[in-house]
């Protein structure tokens, strides 16, 4: 459940699932609903791979993963693994022994995908691997890649055949008595992605993985995400996400945190409330969002920041943020700190002021935490 229990409209009960690791990431449980993205560079480019999962751990990722499509890819996890500050998921399909190398790489999770893994005695061999070098396994069932079996009787890709795949391999994992796993059910169509989701997590206490596979663009995928993972979120399901996106994984993890932050369930960083603006605006606002978001990527203590163009709306917002700013004409606005109005500045220092204000109250926060510890 979150913390906004005395408004009891805003709640959200998580469904109970067990707690595994990833590296040194909890996942399921009461562990915050952890952030994850995907490198898209060759993994057998070291460099590339691990500037990557550094840009994503700066924007806040809490695990990677990357893919090992071939022998030279196993090798190069172990030197990503190694310098990567986030545990890494090694993204295993069709060739079993990848996921044995990787487990031997030192890959946190392997991720194996039921549909092409191959049969039970090969998946022995994963878990094998698995529990000696002390990884996770993610089954990662996706609606595009079933099992041949499962697509005859079912006739298409539909919920109740992602869950029996998924159940088919949470019971070979069961079998060899490896607990250490987490499981996801994707499509890209949110519908199926939705359905298969709550038949899951019905049927068992797994930890799950959340994802939308193959969104589509930055604002398409972002969009479908927000519908299918959202919804699933609101419902408690879910203990970590993944947003597939066609774009960089940096995104992917702004966007992860963003639809986090909507439903109140993880906060970093500045949550900015800004208006739409209209002929009203006393300033530019789409212009002073824009450049606010970017000279404040910096701060990670969660707060917010009211940027609204003029006092329709502006003193009410700024009630329930720690800074505002709302126009007021004659080409000035006022500051508001702590919900009450502070003072005036002008439009032209508007944006250093804030950006002052802001990591004023971010150093005070980060200080009375410190204190509190
Ligand atoms: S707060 Fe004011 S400027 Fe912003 S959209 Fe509303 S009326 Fe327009």
């Amino acid at each position: 459940m979150s913390l906004n229990h005395v408004r009891p409209w805003r709640d959200i009960y998580r469904r109970k699932s067990r707690q595994i690791m990833v590296g040194n990431v909890p996942v399921g449980g009461d562990a915050p609903i952890a952030v994850q993205t995907m490198t898209n560079t060759l993994t057998t480019d070291v460099a590339a791979t691990v500037a990557q999962v550094q840009a994503a751990a700066e924007a806040g990722a809490d695990i990677v993963r990357v893919s090992v499509p071939d022998e030279a890819s196993s090798k190069a996890l172990k030197e990503i693994v190694r310098e990567s500050p986030l545990p890494i998921v090694a993204d295993i399909h069709f060739h079993y022994r990848r996921g044995i190398e990787a487990a031997e790489a030192g890959a946190a999770c392997l991720r194996i995908n039921p549909g092409n893994i191959g049969d039970e005695a090969r998946v022995k061999e994963v878990i094998k691997a698995a529990r000696d070098h002390n990884c996770s396994i993610r089954i990662g069932v996706n609606a595009g890649s079933l099992e041949k079996h499962l697509l005859e009787k079912y006739g298409e890709p539909c919920p109740e055949a992602m869950v029996e795949s998924g159940l088919e391999h949470i019971r070979i994992l069961q079998d060899n008595d490896f607990h250490e796993f987490k499981i996801s059910v994707k499509a890209s169509d949110v519908f199926l992605s939705a359905a298969a989701y709550q038949g899951i997590a019905e049927a068992t206490d797994a930890p799950i993985h959340l994802g939308i596979t193959e969104a589509g663009g930055l604002v398409s995928g972002t969009i479908k995400s927000a519908i299918g993972l959202g919804n699933l979120l609101w419902m408690g399901i879910g203990d970590t996400i993944r947003v597939s996106l066609s774009a960089d994984p940096v995104e992917e993890v702004k966007v992860g945190f963003e639809i986090l932050k909507s439903l109140g369930l993880r906060h970093r960083g500045v949550n900015i409330i800004s208006c739409p603006s209209c002929a009203r605006q006393g300033f530019d606002v789409i212009k002073t969002v824009e450049t606010l978001e970017h000279r404040l990527e910096h701060i990670k203590t969660p707060m917010s920041l009211s940027i609204i163009g003029c006092v329709v709306n502006g003193p009410g917002e700024a009630l329930m943020t720690d800074v505002g700013f709302t126009g007021g004409g004659a080409g000035s606005g006022m500051v508001y700190l702590a919900g009450k109005a502070s003072h005036k500045m002008s439009n032209e220092q508007m944006i250093d002021h804030i950006v002052e204000q802001v990591e004023k109250k971010a150093a005070e926060l980060e200080a009375a935490a410190e204190a509190a510890e």
